[in-house]
C-alpha cells in the first residue's frame, strides 16, 4: 500500500485555489466590522433604555447586574441572535488547558404542557454549571463535587461564532469553582486589571487630578506555520503534539531570507482573507498580515485594545484560525517551535496603559511635565519587571515555549529590559544629577535637560533591539518571550499585577517624603533616582543571543531558568505569594492549585510526545530504515551470488552497517525511554515528577531523533513514509 506521504504529495497538486469564499468578494471591512458583536448599535437596538443603560454602568464601573435587568438583557441579546439565524448559546470560559472551552444549549425548549418554546433567561445569560470535573482544577475540587461556575463577565460583549453548520450565541465568562475559586484565565485578569487601574490612578493624580481611570492596552502579534492538511495528517507528530519530533533539514531553510521579503503565497493569502473577515465580523481589529522569517511561517495583528478584549479576541482568533484553515485544507500550527532548524513562532505582547483623559502613559509628552510623568510609568514598570523577573519567566513557560527559549533565534530565558538609546542616557542622568541636596533650581534645570534627551516620537529613533525579551518600543513595552500557543492572560495577569504593585510602593515613598517637606516634584525625582539604581541590573541594551550576555547576566545575578518545571517554582514562593495575595489576584490556596494543575499539564503534554515519539520510531522510522535494509542485504548477496568480491559490495555493506546502527540505537533508546517513564510515573510529588520528566525523559527525544533524522538520509526516499521537511516547509 502507498504511504500516506505519497497520496498526500499527489493530493496537493490538485489543490484548488479557487476558494469560494466571501472574504474574496471586496466587502467593505467597515460594512462587516463587529457584525456579530452584541455592541455598539446592536446593544442599543435591542434593549430597552433601562437595560442599556444599566449593562454600559456595568461595563464601565464593573458593577453586577440585577436579576431585573439580566432577565431584560437576555431578552433582547436572544431576540438579536436569533434575528441573525442563532439556535444554541454557549457560556464561553478559557479554562487552564489553554484553548477556549464551550458548552452549547439550544434555545429550544418543551414547557411542561408540551409547547415548544424558544427561551432565554437571565440565569442562562449571568451563570451555568458546565460538567467542569474534565477541566484542570489542581486540587481545588475533588472530581466528585464536580460544580464549577463560568459567570458572564459583561465587560466583554457576547458574540456569535459561525461554523459550516450552524450559529452560536457566546457570552465570554470567568469560570470558578463552587467555593470561589478561580479556574480560569480571565478572573485573575480582570483583578490585575482593575488593580493597576487604582494603582496608576494614584500615580497619574500627582500629575494631572483629572485622571479617573487607566486602561492598561495590549496589541499582540500572532505569528504561525501552515501546512497542507494531508501533509499534516501523514505526519502523526505534527497532528498529535502540534510539532514534528524527527526531520531532517532541508536542502535549503531561512537562510536566504527570501521568504520574509518575499510576496504572500496565493494559498495563503486566501486563507488570510478568511480568516480576517471572520475576525472581521467578531469585532477583532486586525489590520497587518506578512510572511515571516522562516518559510511558511506568517503573522498577523491587530490594531491595540483594552487587555481584557484583546486577550478575549486573541483566544477567538486562534480558535478561529484553526477553523478556517480546515476549510482551506490547510493546517494552522500555533506551536511554538513545529519544526527544528529554523525560526520558532512568538506573540508579541505590546503593553502600555491609557488614560481616561487620552494619554498614553508610555508615550514621551510634549512638555517636561508630561515627560516627568512618562518617565514615572517607564521607570516604575522597569522596576517591577527587575523585582520580579522570575514572575515574568513563569508566566510565559509553557512545555512548547521550552523549546524556543533559550534556544539560538528566540529570546532567551533571562529576563531583561531594553529601554533603548536615549532613554538608557536620560535614566544615567537622573541617577547621577539626582542627589540629597538636589533643589528646585536643580530639578528645574534637569527637567528641562531631560525633556530635550526624551525625542517626542522615539519610534524612529529606538534602535529596535529584536534580541530583547521586553522591549521599550517608543510609546509601548513589547513583552517578545510571550509563546505563540500562550493565552496571553497569563503574561497579561503577571505585568499588571507587578506594575500595579510597584506604582502602589511608589506612592507609599513620594507621599512619605512629601510628608517630610519635600516639594512633590523632587520627591518623585528622588523616588525615581532610587528605582534606576535598584533595577540596574536588568538593563541591558546589547545582543540578548549571544552567549556573552549568558555570562554577563550570570554574573549581574540574573536567573536564567531554561525549564518550565523550575521556571513554576516562582508562582509559589514567599515573595509571589506575598505579592498576589495583597494586590488581591489570587489566594494561596488558588497560587497552588495553578501551580499544580501548570505541572500537571508539562507531565502530560511530555508524556504525550514521548509516546507519539516511541510510537513513529517503532511503527513506521524503523520499519522503513530495516525494508531499505533488506533490499541493500538482498543486493549484497545476489553480488556475491554471481561472484563479485568485497570491492563490488563496499559502498551498499557500508550504508547497510550504518543503518544498521542507527536502527539499534533508536531501538535501545525507544525502550530506555519507556522504562524511565515507568520510573517517572510512579513519582507522587508533581513538581518532581515534572522535573523527571523533563530531565530523565526529554533528553531520549533528542538522542531518538538524531539518528532517526540520519535515517532519512540514507534511506531510498521511496520508502521513508512520513512527509518530509522540504514538502512540509516549501510546498503550496
Ligand atoms: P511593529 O512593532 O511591528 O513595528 P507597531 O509598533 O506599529 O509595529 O505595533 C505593533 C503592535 O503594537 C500592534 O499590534 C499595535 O496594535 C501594538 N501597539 C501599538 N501601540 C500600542 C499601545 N499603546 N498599547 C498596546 N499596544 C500597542
Ligand atoms: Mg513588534
Amino acid at each position: 500500500m502507498q504511504s500516506l506521504r505519497f497520496t498526500a504529495l499527489e493530493n496537493l497538486s490538485g489543490v484548488d485555489l479557487k476558494i469560494t469564499s466571501e472574504a474574496l468578494t471586496g466587502n467593505k471591512i467597515t460594512e462587516v466590522f463587529g457584525s456579530n458583536v452584541f455592541a455598539g448599535k446592536a446593544m442599543r437596538e435591542s434593549l430597552s433604555d433601562e437595560a442599556y443603560k444599566s449593562l454600559m454602568n456595568s461595563i464601565k464601573a464593573g458593577t453586577k447586574i440585577e436579576r431585573k435587568m439580566a432577565e431584560q438583557i437576555a431578552s433582547g441579546l436572544k431576540a438579536w441572535a436569533m434575528k441573525k439565524g442563532v439556535t444554541h448559546y454557549t457560556h464561553w470560559f478559557q479554562p487552564l488547558t489553554g484553548t477556549t472551552a464551550e458548552k452549547h444549549d439550544s434555545f429550544f425548549t418543551l414547557k411542561s404542557d408540551g409547547t415548544p418554546l424558544e427561551t432565554f433567561d437571565g440565569d442562562a445569560l449571568v451563570q451555568q454549571e458546565p460538567d467542569a470535573s474534565s477541566f484542570p482544577n489542581g486540587g481545588l475540587r475533588a472530581t466528585f463535587e464536580a460544580r464549577g461556575y463560568t459567570a458572564w463577565d459583561p465587560s466583554s460583549p457576547p458574540f456569535i461564532l459561525e461554523q459550516g453548520f450552524g450559529k452560536t450565541l457566546c457570552i465570554p465568562t470567568i469560570f470558578v469553582s463552587y467555593t470561589g475559586e478561580s479556574l480560569d484565565y480571565k478572573a485573575p485578569l480582570l483583578k490585575a486589571l482593575s488593580a493597576i487601574d487604582k494603582a496608576a490612578v494614584d500615580v497619574c493624580n500627582y500629575f494631572d487630578k483629572n485622571v479617573t481611570k487607566v486602561t492598561p492596552t495590549l496589541g499582540w502579534e500572532q505569528e504561525y506555520f501552515l501546512v497542507d492538511e494531508n501533509l499534516a495528517n501523514a505526519r502523526p507528530d505534527l497532528i498529535m503534539t502540534g510539532r514534528t519530533v524527527v526531520g531532517h533539514a532541508p536542502s535549503k531553510g531561512q537562510q536566504l531570507e527570501d521568504h520574509y521579503f518575499g510576496s504572500i503565497p496565493e494559498r495563503a493569502y486566501a486563507f488570510m482573507r478568511d480568516f480576517e473577515l471572520e475576525s472581521y465580523k467578531l469585532g477583532i481589529p486586525l489590520r497587518t498580515r506578512h510572511n515571516e522569517v522562516a518559510p511558511s511561517q506568517f503573522e498577523c495583528a491587530p490594531i491595540f485594545e483594552e487587555v481584557n478584549i484583546a486577550v478575549d479576541h486573541n483566544s477567538l482568533l486562534m480558535d478561529v484560525m484553526n477553523k478556517v484553515a480546515k476549510r482551506h485544507k490547510l493546517k494552522c500550527l500555533l506551536h511554538e517551535k513545529p519544526f527544528a532548524g529554523i525560526n520558532g513562532s512568538g506573540k508579541h505582547n505590546n503593553w502600555s496603559m491609557a488614560t481616561d483623559t487620552g494619554v498614553n502613559l508610555l508615550a514621551p509628552g510634549k512638555t517636561p511635565k508630561t515627560n516627568l510623568m512618562f518617565l514615572t510609568f517607564f521607570v516604575n514598570t522597569i522596576k517591577a519587571v527587575h523585582d520580579y523577573a522570575d514572575l515574568m519567566r513563569a508566566s510565559i513557560a509553557s512545555p512548547s515555549n521550552d523549546f524556543r527559549l533559550g534556544a539560538n533565534e528566540a529570546p532567551p530565558a533571562i529576563i531583561s529590559v531594553f529601554s533603548g538609546k536615549y532613554l538608557y542616557d536620560v535614566l544615567q542622568e537622573v541617577k547621577t544629577r539626582v542627589s540629597n541636596k538636589f533643589d528646585e533650581q536643580d530639578e528645574a534645570i534637569l527637567k528641562l535637560d531631560l525633556h530635550r534627551h526624551i525625542p517626542e516620537l522615539m519610534l524612529d529613533n529606538t534602535d529596535r533591539n529584536r534580541t530583547s525579551p521586553f522591549a521599550f518600543t517608543g510609546n509601548k513595552f513589547e513583552f517578545r518571550a510571550v509563546g505563540s500557543s500562550a493565552n496571553c492572560a497569563s503574561a497579561m495577569t503577571v505585568l499588571n499585577t507587578i506594575v500595579a504593585k510597584t506604582l502602589a510602593g511608589f506612592k507609599v515613598e513620594v507621599d512619605s517624603l512629601m510628608e517630610k517637606g519635600e516639594k512633590k516634584e523632587i520627591a518623585i525625582m528622588q523616588t525615581l533616582r532610587k528605582y534606576i539604581v535598584d533595577s540596574e541590573k536588568v538593563l541591558f541594551e546589547g545582543d540578548g543571543y549571544s552567549e556573552e550576555w549568558e555570562r554577563e547576566a550570570e554574573r549581574r545575578g540574573l536567573a536564567n531558568v531554561k525549564t518550565t518545571p523550575q521556571a513554576l517554582d516562582a508562582f509559589v514562593t514567599e515573595k509571589s505569594t506575598k505579592l498576589f495575595t495583597e494586590v488581591g489576584i489570587y489566594t494561596e490556596k488558588e497560587l497552588h492549585a495553578r501551580h499544580e494543575i501548570l505541572l500537571e499539564d508539562y507531565v502530560k503534554k511530555v508524556q504525550i510526545e514521548a509516546r507519539v515519539i516511541g510510537d513513529l520510531a517503532t511503527n513506521t522510522i524503523l520499519p522503513s530504515a530495516i525494508t531499505y535494509m533488506n533490499s541493500l542485504i538482498t543486493n549484497i548477496r545476489g553480488l556475491k551470488e554471481i561472484g563479485l568480491g568485497d570491492a563490488a559490495v563496499k559502498a551498499q555493506t557500508q550504508i547497510a552497517n550504518k543503518i544498521a546502527e542507527h536502527v539499534n540505537v533508536i531501538s535501545e533508546n525507544v525502550q530506555a525511554m519507556i522504562e524511565a517513564r515507568k520510573v517517572a510515573n510512579k513519582v507522587a510529588d508533581s513538581r518532581q515528577k515534572a522535573i523527571d520528566y523533563c530531565e530523565k525523559i526529554k533528553p531520549y527525544f533528542d538522542v531518538i531523533r538524531y539518528h532517526s533524522d540520519k535515517l532519512e538520509f540514507l534511506v531510498d526516499d521511496k520508502q521513508w513514509a512520513l512527509p518530509k521537511y522540504r514538502e512540509l516547509l516549501f510546498l503550496r
